[in-house]
C-alpha cells in the first residue's frame, strides 16, 4: 500500500523521524488518482484499507518513495518508518539484521558480569520502530509501543530466540502495554510467556556491581527503571559522607541503596507504593546492608515533604525521581507547576552544602524548561550550581531527529 504524506510529514521523515501522525497524510486525490487507482487508491491513501502490521510505502509531492514503515490503524501515529532505500525489501529478515546490530552493540558496552540488566533495543533509537527488548540476566521482557509490530512477533521470535540464546538469555516474554489494563491477568500479572522456560516473576540483577531485585510479573515497565543506571552509579559516588539522604519516589529503591552503598549513614526512601519498599528492602538485604538501618516511607511525597519541613527534618543529599508529569504537549504547563511546587518543597529540607538530585522522565519538558522550574526564584536559594546534567545511558540510544526519545534529565545542584 502506498501513502502519500504531506509536505512537513515528508520532511521529517527525510531527517529521520520515524514517525508519521494520522494528519502527516494528505487526503486521496492528487497522485493517487494520477496513478490511476481511483477510489480503492484514494481509500488507501488514508490507510483505510490497511490492517496494523501491513507495509507501507511513502511518498509525497515530487518524491515517488520517501521510504518503508508499518501501518498502525489504531494509534495516533499511522506509520513508524523503517526504511528510506529501496532495498532491502522491509521483512523479517531485515528486521532481525537490525536487532542483531542493537545486541552486537551492547555486547561491546556490557560485560555481562557486573551488569545483567540492559536494554538490548531501544525501539526507534536502534532503528527498530515500536520495539523495545530488555535484558534481566537470562530473561528478556519485550515490550511493544503500538499494534504494528504485534503480527510480526511469531515470525520475529525464531530470530530473537537464536540471538539472544548466543547470548545466554534462556527465556522470552511479552510485556502488556501499559495503557492497557486488559493485559494484566487475575493474579495482576502483566508478563506473557513467548519462548523458553518459564519467567521467574522476581529475580536479581546486577548493576554496577550493585544487586537489584527487579519484579518481571508486576513492576513498572519491564520490571525496572533501566535508564537511571548510571545516575544511580552517580549517586552512590555523591552519597559519601552524607548524614542523611532522601530518595524521594524510590520505587524499588536503587538510588537508595545505591546511597547506603556508597557510605550514606541513614537513607529515607518516599514512595505511595508500600509493595515497592518490600522489594527495596530485599535489595538492601541482598547487597548486605541492614534495612533496619534506614526508613522506607509509604506516602505521598509532596505530603512528606511538608511534614518534614514541619518537623525541621533536613538532608544533606536528596534525589528526586518522580513519574512523568507531562504524558502530553497539553499537560506541559500543568506539568511545569508541578515540577516547581515540588522543587520548592524539596529545597526547603536540603541542608546548605547538600547535593540536590532532580530528574524529569518527560519528553515534553525540554532541559531548560526543567532548569526553569529549578531556578534561584523557585527553590528560594541563592547557594545552589549546576554541576552536571545527565541524561539517558548509551543502550538508550535516540536518533538527532527522533526528540521524543530523549526524555531523561537529571540534574545535579550543590
Ligand atoms: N527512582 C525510581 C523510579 C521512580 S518511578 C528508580 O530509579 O527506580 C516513580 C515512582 O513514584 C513509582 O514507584 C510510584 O509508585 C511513585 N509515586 C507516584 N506518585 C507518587 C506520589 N505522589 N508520592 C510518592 N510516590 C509516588
Amino acid at each position: 500500500m502506498r501513502v502519500h504524506l504531506t509536505a512537513p510529514a515528508a520532511a521529517a521523515v527525510r531527517r529521520g523521524h520515524p514517525w508519521v501522525y494520522r494528519d502527516g497524510i494528505a487526503d486521496g486525490g492528487g497522485h493517487g488518482s494520477k496513478r490511476g487507482e481511483g477510489k480503492r487508491g484514494e481509500r488507501a491513501h488514508r490507510g483505510g484499507a490497511a490492517a496494523s502490521g501491513d507495509v507501507v510505502e511513502l511518498s509525497a509531492e515530487g518524491a515517488p518513495f520517501l521510504g518503508r514503515g508499518l501501518w498502525d490503524a489504531d494509534s495516533a501515529i499511522a506509520v513508524r518508518v523503517f526504511q528510506r532505500t529501496q532495498a532491502p525489501p522491509l521483512d523479517e529478515r531485515a528486521i532481525a539484521e537490525r536487532l542483531e546490530r542493537a545486541f552486537a552493540l551492547r555486547d561491546g558496552w556490557f560485560d555481562g558480569r557486573d551488569t545483567t540488566a540492559y536494554r538490548l533495543c531501544n525501539g526507534e533509537g536502534d532503528r527498530v520502530p515500536s520495539l523495545v527488548i530488555d535484558r534481566y540476566d537470562r530473561a528478556a521482557v519485550i515490550r511493544l509501543d503500538g499494534d504494528m509490530l504485534a503480527p510480526w512477533l511469531d515470525r520475529l521470535l525464531p530470530h530473537l530466540a537464536r540471538a539472544l540464546g548466543a547470548r545466554g538469555v534462556r527465556s522470552i516474554g511479552l510485556r502488556a502495554r501499559a495503557q492497557a489494563a486488559a493485559g494484566e491477568d487475575a493474579d495482576g500479572k502483566k508478563l506473557a510467556h513467548l519462548h523458553g522456560p518459564p519467567l521467574p516473576d522476581r529475580l536479581f540483577v546486577r548493576e554496577t556491581g550493585v544487586a537489584m531485585e527487579v519484579d518481571l510479573a508486576r513492576g513498572q515497565k519491564t520490571g525496572a527503571f533501566l535508564d537511571q543506571r548510571d545516575n544511580r552509579a552517580r549517586v552512590r559516588a555523591l552519597a559519601a559522607g552524607r548524614r542523611r539522604v532522601l530518595n524521594l519516589f524510590s520505587y524499588a529503591g536503587g538510588f537508595s541503596v545505591a546511597a547506603a552503598l556508597g557510605g550514606a549513614g541513614r537513607v529515607t526512601s518516599v514512595d505511595s507504593a508500600s509493595a515497592a519498599h518490600a522489594s527495596a528492602q530485599r535489595t538492601f538485604r541482598e547487597n548486605g546492608e541492614d534495612p533496619a538501618a534506614h526508613e522506607f516511607v509509604t506516602a505521598d511525597a509532596f505530603d512528606f515533604l511538608e511534614k518534614a519541613r514541619a518537623r525541621g527534618d533536613r538532608y544533606d543529599l536528596i534525589i528526586c525521581d518522580p513519574p512523568s508529569f507531562a504524558p502530553s504537549e497539553r499537560a506541559k504547563p500543568r506539568a511545569l507547576g508541578a515540577y516547581r511546587r515540588l522543587h520548592a518543597a524539596v529545597a526547603r529540607v536540603l541542608d546548605r552544602g547538600g547535593v540536590l538530585c532532580a530528574a524529569s522522565c518527560s519528553s515534553h519538558i525540554t532541559a531548560e524548561d526543567f532548569l526553569a522550574t529549578l531556578d534561584d526564584a523557585t527553590l528560594e536559594r541563592d547557594d545552589l550550581r549546576i554541576r552536571a546534567i545527565h541524561g539517558q545511558p548509551e543502550d538508550h540510544p535516540t536518533l538527532p531527529a527522533w526528540w521524543e526519545g530523549r526524555y531523561l534529565k537529571f540534574v545535579v545542584l550543590e
